[in-house]
């Protein structure tokens, strides 16, 4: 059994990215409220803050995270290269070291040993400790992603990070203070609040997103979905509907829910920068999404005594349950149906077939979506009248 928070002190300090974040830290709370009172800020300076804080935002969320960490979808080595300029600008590390201690970072969730920000060592640890020192959780092992080694635009980032970080840094925010008459507006609010606020958006998703919100998808670890947070990060905050479904290009899946990173990247594949777009089905979704309601009643039931009223409902439950599993096992037959049906795609029959197939999937996605609504009733009333034990 793993043990509780720990707090380990041992691990020598990790002193350039101590310093780093000393360093881009500082002048937030020192000069720059000085600056605000004594001067007048451009509104250029503010604009191109706003669009560099989201160009790099999302070059992590869009590139970084679901291209690289995940592999969720194809992208065209112009569109990478741009992730790699403005990722670094972002100044999270190379997409090497990134993406491998992200991969790592789901293998092993909240494993307080081998997770690298583990928020089970903390909110303090997965928000920004986990940087400080230098920790055996956060070694890379390349050995581990192949197919990063292989990728040139990784490569050459990697090679010559610190080129594009001072280069992104200084190098955009002087350029363009010099054109907007504005430079020391610029160098404070597009170069160093603008990199700060970035860098805590980020934060959040190790941090807030494994403690604040609902777990509506699995609650095997404590990744959380949160709207609120998904504003401030790019669409990130969708966290425990990502920790099931990684491979998804998708993190807020319902079309309606703020994730402007898969629609940056829908919008990239619309223009032929983007291809391959990893999509988990409805059926798996919602099958997750009931099951998840089904343990949690059952917690309720297994938290109270027994009572004449609960026990009612118990009986309810265990027929939805009895339903639901015909349901899944039906499914599953289709699946089967449709992997022979494959073997007859020369023959006439087989467009009929996957037609009805696929008629069939929709009916049982929606029956679930239903159920789902009459489990989650259930379980309210369920948690109504429980008596503590
Ligand atoms: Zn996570
Ligand atoms: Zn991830």
């Amino acid at each position: 059994m793993q043990s509780p928070a720990r707090a380990p002190i041992n691990a020598p300090i990790n002193w350039p990215a101590a310093l780093m974040l000393a360093f881009t830290s500082l002048p937030i709370v020192t000069v720059l409220p000085w600056y605000l009172w004594a001067h007048h800020v451009s509104a250029a300076a503010w604009i191109f803050s706003a669009l560099l804080l989201a160009s790099n935002g999302m070059s992590i969320t869009a590139g970084y995270h679901r291209l690289w960490g995940h592999r969720a979808y194809a992208a065209h080595p112009a569109l990478k290269w741009l992730y790699a300029i403005f990722g670094a600008m972002a100044v999270q590390n190379s997409i090497l070291i990134w993406a491998t201690a992200h991969r790592v970072h789901h293998r092993h969730v909240d494993d307080v040993d081998h997770d690298p920000y583990s928020a089970k060592r903390g909110f303090w640890f997965s928000h920004i400790g986990w940087m400080l020192r230098d920790y055996p959780s956060s070694r890379p092992d390349f050995a581990r992603v192949p197919d990063l080694l292989e990728d040139k635009v990784v490569m050459a980032q990697h090679r010559h990070y610190l080129w594009f970080v001072l280069g992104t840094n200084f190098g955009i925010p002087i350029s363009l203070g010099f054109l907007f008459n504005d430079i020391w507006g610029f160098v404070l609010i597009a170069g160093f609040l603008r990199l700060v606020v970035s860098h805590h958006f980020t934060f959040f998703i190790n941090s807030l997103a494994h403690a604040w919100g609902r777990q509506p998808f699995t609650g095997l670890n404590t990744a959380r979905d949160n709207d609120f947070l998904a504003l401030f990060t790019w669409g990130e905050g969708y966290h425990n509907y990502h920790h099931l479904f990684q491979w998804d290009y998708r993190n807020g899946v319902r079309w309606w829910q703020f994730d402007p990173t898969k629609w940056l990247i829908a919008s990239c594949a619309w223009l032929g920068l983007a291809r391959d777009l990893k999509r988990v089905p409805d059926f798996k979704i919602q099958r997750a999404r009931v099951a998840r309601q089904f343990e949690r009643a059952r917690e309720a039931l297994a938290s109270s005594r027994p009572h004449s009223r609960l026990l009612t409902l118990q009986t309810q439950l265990e027929n939805e349950w009895t339903q639901f599993s015909e349901t899944v096992a039906h499914w599953t037959q289709l699946q089967s149906e449709k992997l022979s049906d494959a073997k007859l795609q020369m023959q006439d029959k087989w467009e009929h077939s996957e037609l009805r197939q696929r008629l069939q999937v929709l009916a049982i996605e929606r029956a679930l979506r239903v159920q789902r609504r009459r489990v989650q009733s259930l379980r309210r009333s369920l948690m109504a009248e429980c008596v503590p034990v």
